[in-house]
């Protein structure tokens, strides 16, 4: 027979809901964390010392209740004492972020990724230069609990190898490990896909905050998607699920980048734009090349308006197969797919009247990424922050010490 959760497990999981709420859900008072932990009071005045004696939150009077008696404390997020390094690594752009606990991105530098060969000890040193100059303005008494990247291209769990990264020009690269090793804090670094992460920081932080059933697609040179069902990722057997950009729209299509034709980041991606707009050749490339598509056609340029019309015409394709399979509640456009969605969106809403079934679209709703250019950098610092939310006290003893 096994045991049951010993009161030390419990202890531990209830610290950790608690702190989650705290940091996803912004400064609580006591009262409304004993309503919605369904938990007693004096469990959660325990719960909060401890937090507290750890430097993890604290507690304040209210500024103003409006009501006679005795306020509730409210617990707030040692945002400045308690941070973690995010990493962004986009084809275009590299980007390094300290966030403290609360979501709060404290400090931030970016850079312009060159598209090329992937060097990783280049990279993974310049990165860490960045969170080294950043970490050298912070005042003593603060700790860094954790650091994760966001990556495009698809990653082993476990141990943050890059698999496959076509538009990174990455092939079995360790980038997790020379990372870690570069950043020299004692902590490993987490790597995930960064499509995964950005659906997961919009599902935690952003539009999606109350949606358990979302789909996340992100454009940039390919496409990426992140899709949560029930609440969850759906990862696959090995992590490599939600691969919506090779999914096949238009058979005998455009070549793709992973060796098949016609896949939705084959006639969606950056290349498809820019081809339909005859604007390839030269240095237009990136988002800034897409977004100045979709505003020439907003402008009136009928190249423009029919390149979208045609791009539009397939991301619908795409959404509607998707909808047809997952009935998700809300589909998210993120990345260059923001802009693009928004240039199309009669094209899409076409596409999915004629090929999505009417109950799972009914009540779809569109919408783009509240978390806009940061949404990869917020899951990344979400995933840097989830060894913390799992085990808060054990966690920071190790951070600290
Ligand atoms: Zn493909």
């Amino acid at each position: 027979m096994r045991a049951g959760p010993s009161q030390e497990d419990i202890r531990r999981h209830n610290l950790g809901a608690l702190l989650r709420h705290v940091h996803l859900g912004g400064p609580i008072s006591r009262a409304e964390l004993t309503a919605k932990m369904g938990l007693n009071r004096s469990t959660i005045m325990a719960l909060t010392s401890d937090l507290t004696a750890a430097g993890l939150v604290r507690e304040e009077l209210p500024r103003e209740t409006g009501r006679a008696g005795r306020p509730s404390l409210v617990v707030r997020p040692e945002s400045a004492r308690v941070y973690v390094f995010a990493f962004d690594v986009g084809p275009d752009r590299l980007a390094v972020a300290r966030v403290g606990l609360g979501g709060v991105i404290l400090d931030r530098r970016e850079a312009v990724r060159r598209r090329g060969p992937f060097a990783l000890e280049e990279l993974a040193g310049m990165l860490a230069g960045f969170a080294r100059q950043m970490r050298r303005k912070t005042r003593d008494d603060t700790v860094c609990v954790g650091a994760a990247a966001a990556v495009s291209g698809g990653v082993r769990k476990g141990d943050g190898v890059i698999r496959f990264g076509p538009n990174l020009n990455a092939d079995e690269v360790p980038f997790g490990e020379e990372l870690g090793r570069r950043l020299g804090l004692g902590l490993p670094v987490s790597v995930g896909n960064d499509a995964n992460l950005a659906a997961l920081a919009e599902h935690s932080r952003g539009t999606a905050a109350a949606v358990r059933d979302l789909i996340y697609l992100h454009g940039d040179v390919g496409i990426g998607g992140g899709i949560i069902a029930g609440g969850h990722l759906v990862g696959g057997h090995d992590g490599y699920g939600g691969e919506v950009g090779h999914m096949v729209v238009n058979p005998g299509g455009r070549a793709c980048g992973c060796g098949s034709h016609g896949c939705l980041e084959a006639e969606v991606g950056e290349r498809a734009v820019l081809d339909a707009a005859g604007r390839v050749g030269g240095d237009q490339q990136g988002r800034e090349a897409v977004r100045a598509v979709v505003d020439a056609a907003d402008r009136g340029d009928i190249v423009a308006q029919k390149a979208l019309k045609r791009v539009g015409d397939w991301l619908g394709l795409g959404v509607a197969n998707l909808v047809n399979i997952f009935n998700p509640e809300m589909v998210i456009f993120g990345g260059t797919l923001r802009d693009i969605y928004l240039g199309s969106a009669a094209q899409v809403r076409t596409r999915l009247a004629l090929h999505a079934m009417a109950p799972q679209r009914e009540r779809l709703r569109l919408r783009t990424s509240s978390l806009a250019d940061d949404a990869t950098l917020v899951g990344a610092a979400e995933l840097a922050f989830a060894h913390v939310l799992s085990d808060p006290l054990e966690v920071l003893a190790r951070a600290s010490g």
